[in-house]
């Protein structure tokens, strides 16, 4: 079907109340309650121009209509889209506390252990590494961060309800194994893809991010208690500008 697409127009379709097609060239439809998109259907239905002044010939020789640009949609062939969301969450003191420690080890010698909270933000002085044993095991004592575990079920439910590969929700970790995690949410009810990096380098999170954004996902949120986390995955998305994204730093 023609729409009217010009060579090298890109069209962008945006799926809510709103409908909208939008070419490069600013032209701009709208077929809601939208009040601009009203204004120019009044403007168009009166003088055949819209609030620019623009006429149908200035901007295309086909202006699609409503239910062209639904059937475009449900069929999914055409150049147009809807935004793909992908949802980030981090697990230990972003979704849940558990009794778990990061050790602290220098020349193989524990010197002193951290809560994830401190691990957060600590800072290794030259020679320190880590040990994460405790997260390979069965969660201890797991208890739920309340208002962050809802906004992750309500995420969940809208994956649930949406249409197939249009949003993912994930619950990425520092960890190295997931199953812990992951049988703690099967044991309350809740079934989500857990992704264990293995790493506890921010950049490792911010790249698995980029890698989502790469495959077509276009709105991103991420939820975190590391603001070195935080860092690192704003610090990516600037490179992404056209990416809608939001980043939370829990405390
Ligand atoms: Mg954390």
């Amino acid at each position: 079907m023609d729409i009217g697409k010009r060579p090298g127009d890109t069209w962008q379709l945006i799926i809510s109340r709103n409908w909208a097609a939008v070419s490069p060239a600013g032209f701009r439809m709208s077929y809601s309650d939208d009040v601009e998109g009203k204004k120019n259907a009044d403007m168009w239905a009166k003088t055949g121009k819209d609030l620019e002044g623009n006429t149908e010939k200035d901007t295309a020789e086909h202006i699609p209509t409503y239910s062209e640009l639904l059937k475009l949609a449900v069929e999914n062939k055409s150049p147009l889209r809807e935004r793909k969301v992908l949802s980030v969450f981090d697990f230990d003191d972003t979704i849940a506390l558990t009794d778990s420690w990061i050790y602290v080890l220098k020349n193989g010698k524990e010197i002193k252990k951290l809560d994830p909270a401190q691990f957060a933000v600590y800072k290794p002085r030259p020679g320190e590494t880590f040990d994460f044993r405790d997260f390979d095991k069965k969660l201890r004592n797991p208890r739920l961060i309340k208002q962050n575990a809802e906004l992750l079920i309500k995420q969940l439910d809208k994956a649930r309800r949406s249409a197939r590969g249009t949003r993912k929700v994930t619950i990425l970790t520092a960890r190295r194994l997931g199953a812990p995690i992951t049988s703690f949410f099967r044991s309350i009810g809740i079934d989500v893809y857990v992704v264990p990096l293995g790493s506890a380098n921010p950049k490792d999170k911010a790249d698995w991010i980029e890698k989502q954004i790469r495959k077509g996902y276009d709105t991103v949120y991420f939820m975190d208690d590391s603001p070195k986390n935080i860092r690192a995955v704003d610090n990516m998305l600037t490179r992404y500008p056209r990416v809608k994204s939001l980043t939370k730093l829990i405390r």
